[in-house]
């Protein structure tokens, strides 16, 4: 039986001789795998479509039982070309995609593809940014249900007004009377970026000109509590922090 599926892809690895090994996000089934046999060899069914970040609409063929499902074609409904000939946005796509990969596991990650969509698309309107960068980040966060409380410290239960320390390892933000040394430090300014983060939409993110000091805290907290969260180590990230400059989009 052939069953087609749009998604969006994760990672390709080539197996055996010429096979590749696909990892898919999809709106209606999660993260899934495939195998496409010849890919590397099969020119004219696959040619320039088996490329992370793609989306496709993929055709699938299911064999033995717990095998993962065979792609017999591909039609490619969109392909980003900025990051052909922009390092930057290219290594923002792949710490996306490789955020996605680690963070759903297989049938899981369904709510996550509009993010991963709109924030691919925007980082072909836009280019990258770290304010991209962090949207991207905090709503993932939000979206698997590990994002931090913003409003109240995790230790009184008091108001965060006049800012807090998040601590990775408490899942949380501590205010200053209950935070004595380490976490985070986030001011009152930057929980109320990320406040402003939390609800905002994808469309209008090009119109936020945050402060580069607040930008450069919530990045630097937002990727230690990912790191913490996932428990693994996102390769990804140590290409994009090599071609970043902290803050630099800021006004
Ligand atoms: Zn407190």
């Amino acid at each position: 039986m052939l069953i087609s599926r749009k998604a969006l892809l994760l990672s390709v690895r080539e197996v055996a001789e010429s096979d590749l090994f696909l990892s898919l996000l999809s709106p209606s089934y999660g993260r899934f795998s495939a195998v496409a046999k010849g890919g590397r060899r099969s020119i004219r069914r696959f040619v320039n479509k088996l490329e992370a970040g793609h989306l496709l609409r993929i055709h699938l063929r299911w064999g033995k039982k717990g095998l993962a499902p065979v792609v017999e074609a591909a039609d490619l409904l969109w392909a980003p070309e900025r990051w052909r000939k922009d390092p930057r946005a290219f290594a923002l796509a792949g710490y996306f995609l490789e955020l996605c990969e680690r963070s759903c596991p297989p049938a899981e990650g369904r709510e996550v593809f509009p993010l991963l969509l709109h924030s691919l698309r925007l980082l072909e309107g836009q280019g990258a940014s770290l304010l991209l960068a962090s949207f991207f980040e905090l709503r993932l966060l939000g979206l698997l249900g590990w994002a931090p409380e913003l409003d109240r410290c995790l230790g009184c239960g008091g108001p965060l007004r006049r800012g807090g320390a998040l601590f990775p390892e408490k899942g949380g933000i501590l205010c200053p009377s209950c935070s004595g040394e380490g976490g985070f430090e986030l001011s009152a300014r930057s929980l109320a970026l990320l406040r402003y983060l939390v609800r905002l939409s994808p469309t209008k993110l090009s119109r936020v000109r945050p402060q580069a000091e607040s930008l450069n805290q919530i990045s630097r907290a937002l990727r230690t509590f990912l790191k913490v969260v996932l428990d693994q180590d996102i390769k990804a990230l140590k290409v994009l922090e090599a071609l970043e400059s902290p803050g630099e989009e800021a006004p």
